[in-house]
């Protein structure tokens, strides 16, 4: 689990990450993880559907690891592009791609930014060269996109939960999305990337 509080936290700080950071299902290694713990809990509910759960993690398993093969050139490529984000919801995916995080429209996680916050924000971004803004659809898109504007970014949507698009139906699918969309989006901005 990343960024758990080392300090009290209350409801008046507004943090919606009082036990840690809870978005960690993107990163194969993080869904590895969570299945294993699912087979377990399903066998102990059901110990005659056992043997059924085990068969079905290795088979997950499997594919996760030919998955893993597939992206890890994109992954690579993906290594060390700065990017701001809107919540801190890619904390998990950016340290599984090297993606580095250089700031939050949020100032905390689930608290809405104030002109000073987002002014500091652009001009951090416009110093790093971060060129990619990420969001997930259901935030605010007037606030991100004078951001992404003002700094000279772009202001990408991207999936981070199976069903969030019709075609994403499991997290498979929900990976190679972001992977795909994150890749496209690098290669219009960066002329010197593409895969
Ligand atoms: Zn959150």
């Amino acid at each position: 689990m990343l960024d758990i509080p080392t300090t009290r936290v209350d409801r008046s700080m507004g943090d919606i990450h009082p036990q840690g950071n809870p978005h960690y299902w993107l990163p194969p290694g993080n869904a590895r993880i969570l299945a294993r713990e699912i087979a377990q809990r399903l066998g102990q509910l059901d110990p005659q559907g056992r043997a059924q759960y085990e068969k079905n993690l290795a088979r997950f398993n499997q594919r996760v690891d030919a998955k893993e093969k597939e992206w890890a050139p994109l992954v690579q490529k993906l290594h060390g592009v700065k990017v701001a984000t809107y919540h801190k919801s890619w904390t998990y995916a950016s340290q599984w791609l090297g993606m580095e995080e250089i700031g939050y429209v949020e100032p905390k996680p689930g608290i809405p930014p104030d002109p000073q916050h987002l002014a500091r924000l652009i001009s951090v971004m416009k110093e790093d060269g971060a060129k990619l803004l990420l969001m997930e659809n259901f935030y605010n898109r007037s606030v991100a996109s004078l951001v992404a504007e003002k700094a000279g970014a772009k202001l990408l949507t991207l999936p981070t939960d199976v069903g969030a698009e019709p075609a994403i139906k499991d997290w498979f699918t929900l990976v190679d999305a972001v992977l795909k969309q994150l890749s496209t989006a690098l290669c219009v901005l960066l002329p010197a990337w593409s895969v």
